[in-house]
Parts: structure tokens; C-alpha cells; sequence
């Protein structure tokens, strides 16, 4: 029996992804973190910066979590937030998913959308919520935090603590390389410094999406991004303080049309629902997979469900208007005679 909702954080299984495998000779690893209470791999840091807030005594008993999020980190905050008898109000930007949101005032979280603007934009999401946050903590008596999920390393420090560490027990420290879309950083750079104080030559890889910076940081040098994604979640322009230090052994830059269609076949093939940015990540196994050649052991994420993207992912209208490839059995009909 659990204590409660948070210890059912982490301990996600890895899932043999079978096509991925047979396609590549190598065995492809899924780590299920849709598993998780909040249905993402961003209850983990969800969890671990509201400890670390605790312990740094700045959280006090119906105190204020503030967070600017794509929709994922704001759901695992107000799950742990709701037991530990904290409040949230989460800032998002209008672009995310209806289901997000939907969940995010389900669970009881205060709900800002705002515009999606660049990053340097003042009115960016993540700029309001660190206003937002300063302005509650002069005004609310309980006190006020903000998350800060993209330049809080307690977010790495939860991968390092529990992702690698679950990764290389579940391998039997046979993990030969880990690959992840990056979003914060919390998961590719903490698991990366996870496994590598273990295996010092394991390869870790990004996989970034179209409209993304990093891939182009990684190989040349310069921030630039080109292109665009309906992923959510993903596509990083900066180097956050989570990625501070960090240096991927491979980058690939995944388009939609290559990390889409894998999304669709493990619905069919393999019982698996998943979110876009889990397709970014399985095909950035893919390509690792042929780097390193058959035989290796390749982890990546199955970072969140497939059902928080029913509306657009998952909606072959919404595929049509971004003239992305629609699988068959999506714009079909029931055809069994009833
Ligand atoms: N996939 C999804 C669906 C996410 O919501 C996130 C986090 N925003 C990520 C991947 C990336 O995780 P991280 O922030 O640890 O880089």
C-alpha cells in the first residue's frame, strides 16, 4: 500500500518497444512515465522542486505554487501540491492542448492562459508566472513560490536521482545509450549525468524537433531554429540552467513526418497511446539504434498519453489544416456489419 498519490511517482517500467527492436536489430527500450499519477514524466519534477522547496523552508502549509508550463509540469505540480495541501496557479500558453487544460482545472489548479509569445517577449508564459509569483508572495499571506521548472535544477536532480538510477537498475547496467527530446532539459541532461557517473561511454543522444534550438547549438555552435512542430512539451531555444554543462555524444533533428507516424503504428501495433513528443523520442532511438549498430540496449521516453492530445494529434481534421500524414484507420468509419 502507498501513503499516498506521491509515492506512486517513479518506478515507471520499461517497455520493449517491438517494432522500433525488430526494424533496428537493437532492443529500444520505452521508459512508461504516462505511468505516472499525472499521466507524464513531469510529475518527477513536479514532485522533486516542490521537496526542494520544502527543505530550502520556503513553502508553508496552504502556500501558492506558481508555474509556467505547456500544460504537463503544471498537472504533476498541482497532484503533489493537492496532497501535500498546497495550491497551484498554473500560467499556459493558449496553444496547448484543450485536454491539458481540461485536466489542469479538473485537479483543481488556477488557470492563466496567455498568448504564446517568444521567449524574449516580456509577455512570454514563463515571464508572467515568475512576475505573477513575486507579486503573491508580497500579497498572499500563506506565501508564494515559483517553480521555475526550466532554470531549477532540482528538476535535473530528480532524474538524476530517480529516472537514471531506475534506468540502469531495469537494464542490469546494460543501458548503451539514452535519447530524449528536450523540453526543460530536467530528463536528457540529469539522466545523461545519471547514467554517465555509471558507464562513462554510454551515448546519449537529443533528439530535437523542427523549430527547436539545440540541435543547431550541438553541431555548429549557434542557437538557430528553423521549421515548426505540433508536438507540445518540447523544442527548446536557450540553454536553461538544466542544460548548463551539459553536452550531448549525438543530435538529431526530427521532423513531425518521421516521428509522427510511429505514434500512429504503436496505437495499432503495440497497444500504445502516446504523445507527439514520444515520437520525437522513439525516432531518435531509431537513428542512435543505427548509429551504434545491432545488439545495443537504448532507452528512451514514453513521455506522456496519447489521450491529452485527442483534439489535434490524434484528430485527422487538425492533421489535414497542417498537412501532416492522416494513418487510415484514423479517417475510417466503423465498417464491421452491425
Ligand atoms: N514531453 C512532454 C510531453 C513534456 O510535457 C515535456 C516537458 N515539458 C517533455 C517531453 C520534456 O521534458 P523536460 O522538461 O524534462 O525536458
Amino acid at each position: 500500500m502507498l501513503g499516498s498519490v506521491i509515492d506512486a511517482i517513479g518506478n515507471t517500467p520499461l517497455i520493449r518497444l517491438r517494432r522500433a527492436s525488430e526494424e533496428t536489430g537493437c532492443e529500444i527500450l520505452g521508459k512508461a512515465e504516462f505511468m505516472n499519477p499525472g499521466q507524464s514524466v513531469k510529475d518527477r519534477a513536479g514532485l522533486f522542486i516542490i521537496r526542494d522547496a520544502e527543505k530550502r523552508g520556503l513553502l508553508r502549509p496552504g502556500g501558492v505554487i506558481v508555474e509556467g508550463t505547456a500544460g504537463n509540469t503544471g498537472i504533476g505540480l498541482t497532484v503533489v501540491a493537492k496532497a501535500l495541501g498546497y495550491r497551484t496557479v498554473i500560467v499556459i500558453p493558449d496553444t496547448q492542448s484543450q485536454e491539458k487544460k481540461d485536466a489542469l482545472r479538473l485537479l483543481g489548479a488556477e488557470l492563466i492562459e496567455v498568448p504564446a509569445v517568444p521567449y524574449k517577449n516580456p509577455n512570454n508564459y514563463v515571464k508572467v508566472s515568475g512576475r505573477l509569483a513575486e507579486q503573491l508572495a508580497r500579497s498572499d499571506n500563506s506565501g508564494a513560490i515559483w517553480a521555475n521548472q526550466f532554470d531549477n535544477v532540482a528538476n535535473r536532480d530528480g532524474h538524476i536521482a530517480t529516472t537514471a538510477e531506475e534506468i540502469w537498475a531495469q537494464t542490469n547496467g546494460k543501458v548503451d545509450g539514452f535519447v530524449s527530446a528536450v523540453g526543460t532539459g530536467g530528463t536528457l541532461a540529469g539522466v545523461a549525468i545519471g547514467l554517465r557517473a555509471k558507464r562513462k561511454d554510454v551515448k546519449i543522444a537529443i533528439a530535437d524537433p523542427l523549430g527547436a534550438a539545440l540541435h543547431s547549438y550541438y553541431t555548429t555552435g549557434a542557437l538557430k531554429a528553423e521549421g515548426s512542430s505540433i508536438t507540445e512539451g518540447i523544442g527548446q531555444g536557450r540553454i536553461t540552467a538544466n542544460l548548463e554543462g551539459f553536452a550531448p555524444d549525438f543530435s538529431y533533428q526530427i521532423p513531425d513526418e518521421e516521428a509522427l507516424p510511429i505514434i500512429f503504428d504503436l496505437v495499432q501495433e503495440e497497444g500504445l497511446c502516446l504523445g507527439g513528443s514520444t515520437g520525437i523520442n522513439i525516432a531518435g532511438a531509431i537513428r542512435l539504434a543505427r548509429e551504434l549498430g545491432p545488439g545495443h540496449t537504448i532507452v528512451t521516453v514514453l513521455a506522456d498519453y496519447g489521450t491529452r492530445y485527442q483534439s489535434k494529434l490524434f484528430n485527422p481534421d487538425f492533421l489535414r489544416t497542417k498537412n501532416l500524414p492522416i494513418p487510415d484507420w484514423m479517417d475510417r468509419t466503423a465498417d464491421i456489419p452491425v
